[in-house]
């Protein structure tokens, strides 16, 4: 992949991410702040011995009742967190932090008022948008979370009467840098997610069909088979070869078979279900699992997807092309080795091209048990 493709990939990705993307993204959310939102808490509440070293006694049972219920909600969270949209568990996570902490400091400093400058609550906005740049979220996204710590220090300076201030002007500025550098270190997670999922897609995908290829297949096959060995439904395969395509190529020459291979994935796609996986097995072949099914599902399955590419008419630029295809069918088993399956599924196949081709055979054995 070309520096340049990565680069539009990325810039399209920011309109919609990809599916495998967003999902990966929502994991990553969500175990970082399953992660984060207890250790906050145990902090928050271990903070109280810091905070009884300078605080009078008033006013420490203050901030040790609010401490405890920011730490109340953090854990809260961490346990509801698993079942709400990891973009609801992300939000909750800033502001419960800055609502909580931006409050006890004006309460404090409302109650208590010697006391406010003396504890550390007004970090609180900092710290807050330091976190914002652990999440791989798009920087608009990063920028809408940061009016939580942007809330927080509202909320501070009003409290302590600091607008006028110099420092007040301070503060502002240095949260709006950090939240400016955790936006773009969020983008940037973000961007490398999308390429890392880009990767993982075209190191499981056949470049020219689309369609998974052989490494993915194989993966698939070891699946199934371990859900077969611990009793779970059946599996089949299906070895599928384009008849004589040889011919194909040499006659159109090789861009026109690289059109048909196409084409004939597509009808594939067409035919199977979500569950089934369909590779590029190989040059022309192609190697198709369908999952819970039995080998009289699959050879129905089969004959369909036969008929199905022997219908199509592709246009290949000098001339409309109609080709055929033969396939062999064989029972995923638990009890051997996915070659020997796959082998099985290989003979049937060559039985299929010398008794005609254009046609489906399942493997013996199977076709005896069926
Ligand atoms: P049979 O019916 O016995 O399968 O005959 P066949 O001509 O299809 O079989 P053979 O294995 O002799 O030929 C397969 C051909 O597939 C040879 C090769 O040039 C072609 N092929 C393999 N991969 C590609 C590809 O990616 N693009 C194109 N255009 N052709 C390919
Ligand atoms: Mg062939
Ligand atoms: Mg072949």
């Amino acid at each position: 992949m070309t520096e340049e493709t990565a680069h539009r990939r990325v810039i399209r990705a920011r309109a919609a991410l990809p599916a495998t993307c967003v999902a990966h993204q929502q994991a990553l959310i969500r175990s970082r702040v399953l992660a984060l939102a207890p250790a906050l808490a145990v902090l928050t509440l271990a903070w109280i011995g810091l905070d009884a070293l300078v605080l009078p006694q008033a006013a420490l049972l203050l901030a040790a009742a609010g401490r405890v219920v920011i730490a109340a909600g953090l854990f809260a969270l961490a346990t509801l967190g698993r079942r709400l949209p990891s973009q609801v568990v992300l939000r909750l996570f800033v502001w419960l932090q800055a609502l909580g902490f931006g409050l006890m400091q004006a309460l404090l400093a409302k109650h208590h008022p010697s006391s406010a400058a003396a504890i550390s609550y007004g970090l609180a906005p900092f710290v807050i948008a330091a976190q914002i740049a652990l999440f791989p979220v798009s920087w608009p996204q990063a920028l809408r979370l940061g009016a939580a710590p942007v809330a927080a220090l509202v909320i501070g300076l009003v409290a302590t009467h600091m607008p006028a201030r110099a420092a007040a002007w301070s503060d502002a500025l240095l949260l709006a840098l950090l939240l400016g550098m955790a936006a773009w270190i969020c983008e940037a997670q973000l961007r490398l997610l999308v390429g890392l999922s880009a990767a993982r897609d075209d190191a499981s995908h056949d470049a020219l069909t689309g369609l998974a290829n052989r490494r993915a297949a194989l993966e698939r096959l070891a699946v199934e088979r371990g859900r077969i060995a611990r009793g779970h439904g059946a599996a089949t395969v299906l070895m599928l070869d384009l008849d004589r395509f040889k011919q194909v190529n040499d006659r159109y020459g090789h861009a026109a078979g690289d059109r048909v291979l196409q084409a004939v994935a597509e009808a594939i796609e067409a035919e199977l279900r979500g569950c089934d996986l369909g590779a590029r097995f190989g040059g022309e072949e192609f190697l198709l699992i369908l999952a819970e099914s039995s080998l009289e599902d699959a050879m129905r399955a089969a004959e369909r997807i036969r008929r199905r590419v022997a219908a199509l008419a592709i246009d290949v630029g000098t001339a409309t092309l109609s080709v055929t295809i033969s396939i062999g069918v064989a029972r995923l088993r638990a009890d051997a080795a996915i070659e020997d399956d796959l082998a099985r599924a290989d003979a049937a196949l060559y039985r299929a091209k010398t008794d005609g081709r254009d046609r489906c055979v399942a493997a013996p054995a199977d076709a005896d048990a069926a």
